[in-house]
């Protein structure tokens, strides 16, 4: 079940705010069904973490709504990156010099669309994302080496920390790249992430229910 009201509630506070974040409504694990009934609802940004379950749910109904944008919001494997830039408009985690190296062969089809670079902001064994002393390295590599248009970066805080100080980090860590994008925040702390003014928070379960 796609829950409106609290979609419409955060929707209203990101303009009250005169913010220009855009929600990215996280479907995974959640049946086309509920993705149908958001879609009704107006929503148009989707977030998937797999390609094959991505493509499942949304090839037919991009066909029916072509104006919904679909964001990967999960590791992308080598063997995908075909099928992920055909389907996805928004890359949320590059994080691998194999995975740029395999974009720069799809150039054109990527530059009316846009990649973030998640960044392992805490340095966390279980988590994917580019060490933050490693970020400068990887965009020259992605930019120069490999041509491919950066808009941002992307980072999931700690479980178990407050969240404020990785938003923090995270936004200086793009703006001393150059860098105007941040995607942050989820359904437990997008209240704290839209102070740092980000261009998208990724919200699952506060608006689908949880997951299987
Ligand atoms: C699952 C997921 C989300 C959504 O998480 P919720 O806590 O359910 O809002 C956001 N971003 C990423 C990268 C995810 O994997």
């Amino acid at each position: 079940m796609f829950n409106y009201n609290k979609y419409k509630e955060i929707a209203d506070l990101i303009e009250k705010n005169q913010r220009n974040t855009e929600i990215v409504a996280i479907s995974k694990n959640h049946s086309k069904e509920s993705v149908l009934q958001a879609i009704n609802k107006g929503v148009r940004i989707f977030g998937e973490n797999r390609v094959l379950e991505a493509k499942d749910k949304f090839i037919s109904l991009k066909n029916k709504y072509p104006d919904i944008e679909i964001h990967l919001t999960g590791p992308l494997q080598s063997n995908k990156v075909k099928d992920a830039v055909n389907l996805f408009d928004v890359f949320h985690t590059l994080d691998r010099e194999k995975i740029a190296k395999l974009f720069s062969n799809y150039k054109e089809k990527l530059d009316s669309k846009k990649i973030y670079i998640q960044v392992n902001i805490a340095r966390e064994s279980s988590k994917s994302g580019v060490f933050p002393e490693h970020l400068k390295d990887f965009l020259d590599f992605c930019k120069i080496d490999n041509d491919l248009k950066i808009c941002g970066l992307m980072c999931i805080p700690p479980m178990d920390k407050p969240p404020e100080i990785f938003f923090k980090d995270i936004s200086e860590l793009a703006n001393k790249n150059g860098l105007k994008n941040i995607s942050i925040g989820m359904s437990n702390d997008y209240e704290i992430a839209l102070q740092y003014n980000p261009k998208y928070i990724r919200l699952g379960t506060i608006l689908f229910g949880k997951r299987k």
